[in-house]
């Protein structure tokens, strides 16, 4: 089977090495250079969009942000999934905040801001602090400002209308506004469904973010009622959706409350971690729901620690001797700040996992994985045998 993915990045590359065992043949649209790709070997096949699409079984992607005119190709096709509605709610802001509430599950109070009027009105319904984000165009932090006093109002409509000014979209450009959620901690759901409406999740996720950027995610037993509640979400928004595929929501942890912060219509880095400490991997699992393949299991089989490679081309071999420790590269060219590659750390149970991830933190060198060796220590802390 030929399945054709809209973008040819990290994450068509891992689904591209999840399908090949299961015969399923993964090619990628490069959205920038508007070519057809093999998204293992970067090989460019003399095919163009449309032909790319006639000849493929499935249509799928690997991120949200995709040209609506190059969405109107696959959706026109009969066999892309997920579908756009759903593709267009991870890329636009407003949307999604539509869905959620329409989905019925709990999000952060908020206001869509097209001008200073409406950005004053957000302030004195939704009070401070404020996060302001992009509607389109958001990832990992971009496109967004913190508003903490009202002294800094002005400045910071300053900016947002500088920002609105100069972004290039074909779309009209808007500004979520909303409230700032003192969370306990950040956590997210990865999970699959398939055309009959079946359901599979893995467990939460523990979320570790540096400068608005993903560095650590960590893969427990999850206490069963927060699970619970993350797949009761779960399952609403995909089936407002009519989703195909992996779906990753990412919520805020407020006591024993969960509040969905946004949504991806994709395999998300939060579940690279499946690629060890899972039954089936996400990557795997995305490809069986678009193929019409029965899913796969999601449990976890060990606890697991995933860790991102940020901007860097190079890390010390010797991860590789800590047990159960696994290496991860994307083959791209590096770039301040680019995600390279991840690497995964698992262990029989939390504690030999603490061991595991202390060692593997004492090799990456520190300024260049921010906190990583903070976070090693506090779940040292908690999971160490004493
Ligand atoms: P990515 O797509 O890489 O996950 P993003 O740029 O789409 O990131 P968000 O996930 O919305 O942006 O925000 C980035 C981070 O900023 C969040 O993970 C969280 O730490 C913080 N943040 C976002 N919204 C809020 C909020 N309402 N209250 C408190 N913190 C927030
Ligand atoms: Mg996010």
């Amino acid at each position: 089977m030929n399945i054709l993915v809209m973008g040819a990045g990290q994450l068509a590359r891992m689904m591209a090495l999840a399908g090949a065992p299961l015969n399923l043949k993964v090619t990628a649209y490069d959205v920038n250079s508007d070519k057809i790709v093999d998204p293992v070997s970067n090989q460019v096949f003399a095919l163009d969009l449309a032909n790319a699409v006639a000849q493929a079984d499935v249509v799928t992607s690997e991120f949200e942000h995709i040209p609506y005119p190059v969405q109107e190709v696959c959706q026109q096709s009969g066999k892309f999934f997920p579908n756009s509605t759903a593709i267009k709610a991870g890329g636009d802001r407003r949307q999604e905040k539509q869905l959620l509430d329409a989905a019925g599950v709990a999000n952060a109070g908020y206001r869509i801001i097209t001008n200073e009027s409406e950005f004053y009105a957000a302030i004195s319904a939704l009070g401070l602090p404020l996060v302001l984000k992009s509607a389109l165009a958001g990832y990992d932090g971009k496109g967004q400002w913190r508003l903490k006093t009202a002294e800094d109002a002005a400045a910071t409509w300053t900016d947002i209308a500088a920002f609105m000014a100069g972004a290039e979209h074909t779309l009209p450009q808007a500004i979520v506004a909303e409230q700032f959620i003192r969370f306990d901690r950040e956590v997210s759901l990865v999970g699959a469904r398939n055309a009959k409406g079946e359901t599979v999740v893995y467990p939460l996720t523990e979320n570790h973010h540096v400068n608005g950027v993903l560095s650590v995610s960590m893969a427990l037993p999850a206490p069963e009622d927060l699970q619970q509640q993350a797949k009761q979400m779960f399952d609403a928004v995909a089936a407002k959706l009519d989703y195909v595929g992996v779906l990753a929501l990412e919520f805020f942890q407020v006591g024993d409350q969960l509040l969905v912060n946004e949504i991806a219509p994709r395999v998300h880095n939060s579940g690279h971690w499946t690629q060890q400490g899972a039954d089936t991997c996400q990557f795997e699992n995305h490809l069986r729901a678009v193929a019409g393949l029965p899913l796969g299991s999601t449990a976890l089989v060990r606890p697991t620690v995933m860790v991102n490679i940020l901007g860097e081309d190079h890390v010390d071999a010797a991860v590789l001797n800590i047990p159960s420790c696994h290496l991860h590269w994307y083959g791209k060219s590096k770039r301040p700040g680019r995600k390279m590659g991840h690497i995964n750390v698992c262990g029989q149970d939390n504690a030999q996992l603490a061991d595991r991830f202390l060692a593997l933190a004492a090799l990456l060198p520190t300024d260049k994985f921010l906190e990583v060796a903070d976070v090693a220590k506090v779940f040292a802390a908690r999971h160490q045998q004493s």
